[in-house]
């Protein structure tokens, strides 16, 4: 075995089950292994790397930030953070942010601020408030959030999990009414699932829940860690069903693909029930990662990534379903977040070793679907390079499982 992917597994603890590449340099959508082969990146590291690897100009801001201020913790001020929270509430219409650094830290913010206002604001009792969440959810890792997962791994061996939540069906509007009570604090989801295999929900669903929730005086809250910033071909995914939530979440591509930082965002009256000494992050709004956001929201305006993101991700759509192999069952998405779908007797796994075989990184998620989902700096061209190494790993699957898959 490879000596670099034998010292990582010695050391490492066995959470993740990598593919076995062991890459060393990356620029824009294109990663380099350690023998130098160059491959795709349809991972994108789960849409953090959004703007593409190392992408200049936000290499060149953090390389001057770090050289002037990089961390003094949020006893002081800074002349970054400020501007970076007016241009992101500005540009999603949110009235306050609150700065932390992985999407699961920003959840937690939300997941508090729900339930404090709750009790100072809507009148819940003390310790009643129900905070409402979808089947199928990914909202990150801590214990608090993998206690509201329907997610048997996620949650097995980590209990006991804090009460206060619960989980409806995804895309079900009335079950959502019929859950409520008049404890009820927020409900949490996300406007496509993308952990649970890009799961895209009736038209209209946020829709129907956003006025639901505004005639039960509960907060609608958009995990869009994965979904915001570009990733579905609008700036927010919530825009698709002309959604302003009450809360909203952001991360992974926030960072640029260069730094952890994420933000819970939200009206006023919202955010204003932290009072100082409530809640708080050492790293949190730190000048590095405040000037790191900051260019990357004005990279994805000015180089027009969530336009990009829009028709490059319908033209890969179209051609996916056109590939019509017997393997596909389905292919589903919005933007540049894609999910295809394997039959579930050929394993996606295999498939993207295959790929990698081919020159393109992806990952299967919950063992059947394979995620699309590039730097949304990608071209035609590059997606026609993947396109032509799907059709041959499929011809290869076909190949192996003859007669094994009817075809539909
Ligand atoms: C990735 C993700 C998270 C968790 O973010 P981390 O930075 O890994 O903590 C939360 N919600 C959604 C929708 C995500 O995709």
């Amino acid at each position: 075995m490879n000596k670099i992917i034998e010292c990582e597994r010695m050391y490492g603890a066995q959470n993740y089950q990598p593919l076995p590449v062991v890459l060393t340099r990356g620029e824009g959508v294109y990663v380099w292994d350690d023998a130098n082969n160059r491959y795709i990146d349809m991972m994108s590291a789960y849409s953090a790397v959004s703007h593409g690897h190392c992408h200049p100009r936000l290499v060149r801001v953090l390389t001057e930030q770090a050289q002037t201020l990089a961390v003094v913790s949020r006893a002081f001020y800074t002349d970054k953070l400020g501007v970076f929270l007016q241009r992101i509430c500005e540009l999603t219409g949110q009235e306050k942010a609150l700065p932390m650094n992985t999407g699961a830290e920003a959840v937690e913010t939300a997941l508090k601020a729900a339930r404090k206002w709750a009790y100072t604001v809507k009148g819940v009792s003390q310790d009643q408030a129900e905070i409402i969440v979808c089947h199928g959810n990914f909202h990150g890792r801590t214990i608090a959030i993998v206690g509201m997962s329907s997610e048997q791994q996620y949650r097995s061996g980590f209990g006991p999990f804090p009460p206060g939540f619960k989980q409806i069906a995804y895309g079900d509007a009335a079950e959502l009414e019929r859950a409520i009570t008049p404890n009820t604090a927020a409900f949490l989801v996300e406007p496509i699932q993308g952990e649970s295999g890009i799961m895209v929900p009736p038209p209209g669903y946020l829709k129907a829940c956003a006025e639901i929730c505004k005639k039960h005086n509960v907060l609608l809250i958009c995990d869009e860690i994965q979904t915001g910033l570009g990733r579905t071909g609008k700036l927010l995914a919530s825009q698709h069903d002309n959604v302003k939530p009450d809360g909203l979440v952001l991360g992974k591509a926030l960072g640029g693909g260069l730094l952890p930082v994420s933000l819970f965002l939200s009206r006023k009256d919202v955010m204003d029930v932290f009072t100082p000494g409530d809640h708080g992050s050492t790293f949190g709004g730190n000048p590095l990662a405040a000037a790191v956001g900051l260019a990357a929201i004005d990279v994805l305006i000015e180089d027009n990534l969530i336009t990009r993101s829009a028709e490059l991700g319908e033209y890969l759509l179209q051609r996916l379903k056109e590939l019509k192999s017997p393997l596909i069952t389905d292919v589903r998405g919005k933007g540049l977040m894609i999910g295809v779908e394997i039959h579930p007797r050929y394993s996606a796994r295999t498939l993207c070793l295959k790929l990698l075989k081919q020159g393109v990184l992806t990952k299967e998620t919950h063992g059947t679907v394979i995620r699309l989902a590039p730097p949304l700096v990608i071209t035609k061209e590059q997606l026609d390079v993947v396109l032509m190494a799907m059709k041959h790993v499929l011809a290869e699957a076909e190949q192996e499982t003859s007669g094994a898959i009817d075809q539909v």
